[in-house]
């Protein structure tokens, strides 16, 4: 394996690795180990190059950073990627490649399931480093993540109403879910027993009848879904469906789902707050999985209880956005990322790096 560190401003470390006879190649990236180890996926993935793969692996390390910073779960952010076709290129001796790898940094990178990778992959990495994490739970590990994520979203459903009338029921409120997969389903199931109303959509007709008939949800068109009369839109399936097409459909006083990377672009969160919308940033709402992982790691190891208590915890690391971006008028999604750095900031100050 040749091992070669590639220096990036504002990274603590990129490495990339690769067996040219084979034509493997990968790359670590850790962004900030101030919290705690880097905590990220690794993402399998048909890059058009290697400077795209550098690229994708920079964003999402640091994007890991802010999101484990505001859910407090005591980890940094990193990421790993590998360079390949998932459905052909993927074998035990590449994987078992990879967990070497990511040997190499001795825990300053904890790898899980992402994109292009899953449990199953994640027990053959296991054969040859100990830093992997979201395993299954008949090995010990913290499972599917979705329910946990779901809860999350739920919670942050509630502090929006608590942030924008002072209560946090959503008894009788129009809730309009966009996906119903495996996130989607159990926040529809929470929201129902909690009293709200639903209107659904899906691609997937089988998924949509399901909640229809469990949670007497209402089903509309896949495109109609923007435009429905509702207080909140959740999205839980895609990611950039907050932009210049489906901004002006909007009627929901506030948006907040599981999706990653919801907003096309960074001025659609200052579009949504010149509209009058209430945005729960993304990586805000959707840490439930990464805090679900955290109690896998702890000495104690894994509790699904305590997984849940932190998970309500979101509730108010959101609250704390929202009042940042209230004070300085600016839109939460970019008050999130301040409050990501503040407390890395914070971190940093209490513990300094030699
Ligand atoms: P999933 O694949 O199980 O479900 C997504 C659902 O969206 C599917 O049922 C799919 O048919 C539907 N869908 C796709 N395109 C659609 C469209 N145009 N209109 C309507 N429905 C459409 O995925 P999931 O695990 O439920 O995750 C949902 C979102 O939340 C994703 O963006 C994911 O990245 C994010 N997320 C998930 C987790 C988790 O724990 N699963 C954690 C963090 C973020």
């Amino acid at each position: 394996m040749k091992i070669v560190e590639l220096p990036v401003a504002g990274y603590e470390k990129v490495v990339r690795a690769e067996e040219p006879e084979q034509g493997w190649c990968a790359i670590i990236a850790v962004h900030d180990t101030t919290l705690g180890p880097a905590l990220g996926g690794l993402r399998m993935w048909k890059y058009g190059s290697p400077d795209d793969a550098l690229t994708d692996v920079l964003r999402l390390a640091r994007g890991m950073t802010y999101k484990s910073a505001v859910a407090r779960t005591g980890l940094g952010g990193g990421k790993a990627v590998l360079l390949g076709d998932a459905k052909k290129d993927k074998s035990d001796a590449l994987l078992g490649w990879m967990g070497r790898f990511i040997d190499t940094l001795g825990g300053k990178y904890i790898t899980a399931e992402d994109v292009g990778t899953s449990v199953v992959d994640l027990d053959v990495i296991a054969r040859e480093t100990k830093h992997v994490t979201g395993r299954s739970r008949e090995v010990g590990g913290s499972g599917d993540p979705s329910p946990f994520t779901a809860l999350g979203c739920f919670v942050s459903i509630e502090t929006c109403f608590e942030h924008l009338v002072g209560s946090r029921s959503v008894r009788g409120k129009r809730v309009a879910i966009q996906g119903l997969g495996h996130v989607g389903y159990w926040l529809a199931k929470h929201l129902h027993e909690a009293g709200a109303e639903l209107i659904v959509t899906d691609l997937e007709p089988a998924r949509v009848e399901r909640v229809v008939r469990e949670f007497q949800a209402k089903a509309v068109a896949q495109d109609a879904i923007f435009g429905v009369e509702c207080d909140v839109f959740a999205p839980c399936a895609l990611g950039a469906i907050l932009n210049d097409r489906t901004l002006p459909q909007l009627k929901a006083k506030v948006v907040c789902g599981a999706a990653n990377n919801q907003l096309a672009e960074d001025r659609h969160g200052a579009e949504l707050l010149r509209r009058g919308i209430l945005y729960a940033p993304d990586y805000v709402v959707n840490a439930g999985g990464i805090l679900n992982i955290s109690v896998e790691l702890s000495p104690a190891g894994y509790d699904a209880k305590r997984a849940e208590e932190r998970v309500r915890g979101i509730s108010r690391s959101l609250a704390a956005v929202f009042e940042r971006a209230k004070r300085q008028g600016i839109p939460t999604g970019r008050a999130a990322d301040e409050e990501a750095q503040a407390i890395v900031s914070e971190g940093r100050a209490r513990s300094p790096k030699p």
